[in-house]
């Protein structure tokens, strides 16, 4: 590309909502134009680093045995009817009618859409594991857009999604996409960490963030120094202050399937709202029952209480009915629960005149019942327990935890049979018995991540871009374009680089060579050529390295095997 022919205007100043620097270079190097709040023109130099971001995607995908198709931006409300979402998804997603009054949404993401794809084709175990992706477009109605391509509200994604026979097979496909993802931001050339998540408006119930480590990121990141134990700090835990030796079981607590009892993920499918929210919800709301969660203690406490809970145990609710079938109005012991089978967590005892209980479970539908705290369990209740900030005790090793911000780029989701079950899709087994299909999600928002690279890399001049995504690797600049030797000498080398398969732009305007230098380091090319009068006097080429301002000279026959 020859940069006079090139639709690019570098810019001076920028808007002033652009508060971050990669907002702010984009904008100057003159990559992106905002058209409305959160919805941005891509201009080329923009679409030429996404599209190598892209290219790295599918190929890691590809090499992983995904499958590429491209699926709708507008989405039937019927399908979000069928899995729950058109209710609980809220503001973000955007709604609206066509002429025939049919309801539609613009896909935030596209669970639904590649359920109802799949229960379409799907038959019998023998054609599974499925696992097929996107590159697309999505709508998210930000409350707070910002941070220019970091939170728009039109952006591009790649989501990927799988099918397999059962939970095992699952895990195992979601670890292979978990390394596919360690391998794709590898490529991309981002420092990064992968923290353990919380599911949020997607669901299910394992699932990993990979966050790009920069100051200006939105969300907190605790990890530990010495062990590989990393999460966002929505999820992160520490160690409970109660030593194992304070427990001690006395009598025999029978575990006893209690109806109404449903794993983590099954409940918070159900209310798809964050932990915090989360916990709002169960105090007041499961199925549009009132359901009261029975802790002693404040608010907050509880909050943090049942929190880990949700954290490390299945949980259990039921009604009114069932408590008192399970407890007995008077009496009503309920509890206790543990993290494990070592630590109880919580332990509580029915309130007069309310309903409802909560309680943890080392196994699904497995809930000790009828147990009495001062009888059964002679541990304390642990009432300071809160979420691990920095300092605290790492949960794997004990080590003094350590916080960092970081930019989610990333995340994948274990969802099991969430949308399977709710959207019928299943398949026969080898028993010729009907089964749901359990998935996998698996998300990568391309414009953010270019958006984290530049944050993550840049200096005073400009953009510093990571080799493979940069929009171009090299630029070639003749200095003096009043000589002719100078531009023969540029254009020659700019056809051997181009030749050689290098992906080099030749900077021919009728501008001075101070001009060019600076465009060229605000927009970041890793290589700087410079040509100009007296160094081809001497039969020498300049080169910069954007990087680390290194310049050396060399021959220009010498250039394109250094280049590649
Ligand atoms: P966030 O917590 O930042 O709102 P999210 O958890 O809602 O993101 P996911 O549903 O996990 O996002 O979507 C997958 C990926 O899409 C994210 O990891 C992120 O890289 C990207 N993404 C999500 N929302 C946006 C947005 N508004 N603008 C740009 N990229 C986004
Ligand atoms: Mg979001
Ligand atoms: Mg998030
Ligand atoms: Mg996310």
């Amino acid at each position: 590309m020859r940069i006079s022919r090139m639709f690019y205007r570098t810019m001076k100043e920028v808007p002033k909502e652009a508060s971050i620097p990669s907002h702010q270079l984009m904008f100057r190097a003159g990559m992106i134009q905002q058209v409305s709040s959160g919805i941005y023109n891509y201009l080329p130099l923009a679409l030429k680093s996404i599209r190598k971001i892209e290219r790295i995607i599918r190929d890691v995908l590809v090499e992983s045995g995904c499958e590429e198709v491209l699926l709708p931006v507008v989405q039937p409300a019927e399908l979000w009817k069928e899995s729950g979402r058109w209710e609980y998804y809220g503001d973000e997603l955007l709604r609206f009618t066509d002429r025939k009054d049919n309801e539609f949404c613009l896909g935030p993401t596209h669970e639904e859409v590649i359920t109802d794809m799949v229960r379409r084709n799907l038959k019998s175990y023998k054609q599974l594991p499925w696992n097929i992706f996107q590159i697309q477009t999505k709508f998210r109605d930000e409350i707070r857009p910002r941070f220019g391509l970091m939170r728009g509200r039109e952006f591009i994604m790649k989501d990927g999604y799988s099918f397999d026979t059962d939970s095992e097979a699952s895990r195992e496909t979601y670890y292979r996409m978990y390394k596919a993802y360690e391998e794709i931001f590898r490529r991309t050339g981002v420092d990064f960490k992968a923290v353990e998540a919380l599911t949020g408006n997607i669901g299910g119930s394992l699932s990993h963030e990979f966050q790009v480590l920069a100051d200006s990121g939105e969300d907190l990141i605790i990890s530990c120094p010495r062990c590989a134990y990393a999460a966002n700090a929505e999820k992160a835990r520490t160690v409970f202050p109660v030593d194992e030796a304070e427990v001690t079981t006395t009598e025999s607590p029978a575990d006893v399937h209690t109806p109404g009892a449903g794993s983590i993920e099954e409940v918070s499918a159900f209310l798809d709202r964050s932990p915090r929210d989360f916990i709002k919800s169960l105090l007041y709301r499961v199925d549009g029952k009132p359901v009261l969660v029975l802790l002693r203690g404040d608010r907050e406490v509880n909050e943090a209480k049942l929190l880990a809970v949700l954290q490390g145990n299945t949980i259990g609710l039921a009604d009114e009915e069932t408590v008192q079938s399970l407890c007995g109005t008077e009496t009503g012991y309920v509890g206790p629960v543990g993290l494990n089978d070592k630590v109880p967590v919580l332990a509580d005892r029915s309130v007069e005149g309310r309903s409802g209980m909560v309680c943890g479970a080392n196994r699904k539908d497995y809930h000790k019942i009828n147990v009495c705290w001062e009888r059964d369990y002679k541990a304390e209740i642990v009432d300071d327990f809160s979420f691990a900030r920095s300092g605290d005790p790492c949960p794997e090793c004990g080590a003094k935890l350590e916080e960092f911000r970081g930019i989610e780029v990333g995340q994948v989701f274990h969802l099991g049979t969430k949308y399977s079950e709710s959207m019928n899709c299943t398949f026969l087994d080898s028993e010729g018995k009907e089964q749901p299909v359990v998935m996998g999600c698996y998300g990568i928002g391309v414009g953010r991540t270019m958006a984290a690279a530049i944050e993550q890399n840049h200096d005073e001049s400009g953009i510093v871009w990571p080799v493979a995504i940069a929009p171009y690797e090299v630029v070639v600049m003749p200095l003096q374009m009043n000589s002719s030797e100078v531009i023969e000498a540029g254009e020659k080398i700019y056809r051997e680089l181009l030749e050689g398969g290098i992906d080099a732009l030749i900077d021919d305007r009728e501008e001075r060579a101070g001009f060019k230098f600076n465009d060229a380091d605000l927009v970041g090319y890793p290589l700087q050529i410079g040509i100009g009068r007296k160094s081809l006097e001497k039969g020498v080429l300049e080169i910069k390295i954007r990087k680390t301002g290194e310049k050396l000279e060399m021959s220009p026959d010498a250039v394109v095997s250094f280049v590649s």
